[in-house]
């Protein structure tokens, strides 16, 4: 596969968002290299005059210094909304090194979203912002499964991500996301993390735009026994199956004496807490802020 990569300068690359969990958005990248089938950020294509394919073009930014890095103070910063700030290419351009480090000192707090263990190389910058949370979306435990729908780090690699830097005194956070219907496992999941992070946040698959066939189409060719539950939700829009869902991951804190809240409250508790679960099915917000952000940079 050919990926083109540019450098490109933008006016600013922290944005204002109307994002629930965060005040400002950052992406240190224009697209996204990991290349998951199933991306909402994919939409940006439209926004920023990419005629290549999703996950085969990556614009590298740089930006003018950040004046007053300190008016940030008491802020949250979100690493990720439209990118991966630690994809491969991260490892030459440190771009999103070089933002921690111009934010360093600033009191600013910092969550990091990502699919890669690259974070760890981090690991000491990041101690320095108070609060700092990295997040690793996993919505699968088959390695497999995972290499059908994207090109980043195994399973593996961020799991144990999550424990070198919870083991390291960091905030972590299982992003399971997006959930595929009779697909993603969400309690194994929750099992193999729940040593390992504050927060688990739960995020169902949405089918709109293009990928919505390609998704479609996977889903008849590796799992024709799910076809008739894809049709009733996708199609029929029915939500029973989020419902069931629901309330049986609810039973399923219960249980195991896990959170299962409305708003993530986890900053609130001690470090060695069990994680709170964040039911956030079908969210609108994010992807309309996104968009807004993608115009605000440019
Ligand atoms: S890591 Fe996120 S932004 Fe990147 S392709 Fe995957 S879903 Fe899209």
């Amino acid at each position: 596969m050919e990926l083109h990569i540019r450098e490109i300068e933008t006016k600013n690359v922290i944005t204002k968002t109307d994002i629930p969990v965060c005040d400002y958005a950052v992406n240190p990248y224009v697209g996204c290299t990991h290349g998951c089938r199933y991306c909402y950020a994919s939409f940006m294509k439209r926004f920023t005059n990419h005629p290549e394919d999703w996950g085969t073009f990556l614009d590298v930014k740089y930006w003018p210094e950040i004046r007053r890095p300190e008016t940030y103070a008491g802020r949250e910063l979100f690493f990720g909304t439209v990118t991966d700030p630690y994809l491969p290419q991260e490892e030459t351009y440190r771009r999103t090194r070089a933002l921690l480090e111009q934010l360093k000192g600033s009191g600013v707090k910092i969550s990091i979203q990502t699919k890669s263990d690259l974070v760890l190389r981090d690991v000491d910058l990041l101690r320095s912002f108070p609060d700092a949370r990295v997040g690793f979306s996993i919505n699968t435990l088959d390695e497999g499964f995972r290499a059908d729908m994207d090109r980043a780090v195994s399973v593996e690699r961020r799991l144990s991500a999550m424990k070198a830097l919870h083991d390291a005194g960091i905030r972590t956070t299982c992003f399971i996301s997006p959930i595929f219907p009779g697909i993603t496992n969400v309690p194994a999941i929750i099992d193999r993390v729940k040593e390992q992070c504050q927060l688990v946040w739960l995020e169902n698959l949405n089918l709109r735009g293009s990928f919505q066939s390609v998704i479609l189409a996977y889903v008849r060719e590796t799992h024709p026994e799910l076809v008739p539950l894809y049709d009733e939700i996708y199609k029929k829009k029915n939500r029973v199956y989020w419902e069931a869902l629901d309330a049986e991951l609810r039973a399923y804190a219960a249980r195991e004496g896990l959170f299962y809240v409305r708003d993530d409250d986890s900053m609130l508790r001690p470090f060695d807490a069990p994680p709170a679960i964040v039911n956030y099915f079908y969210h609108e917000e994010v992807k309309k802020s996104a968009k807004n952000c993608v115009k605000a940079e440019r």
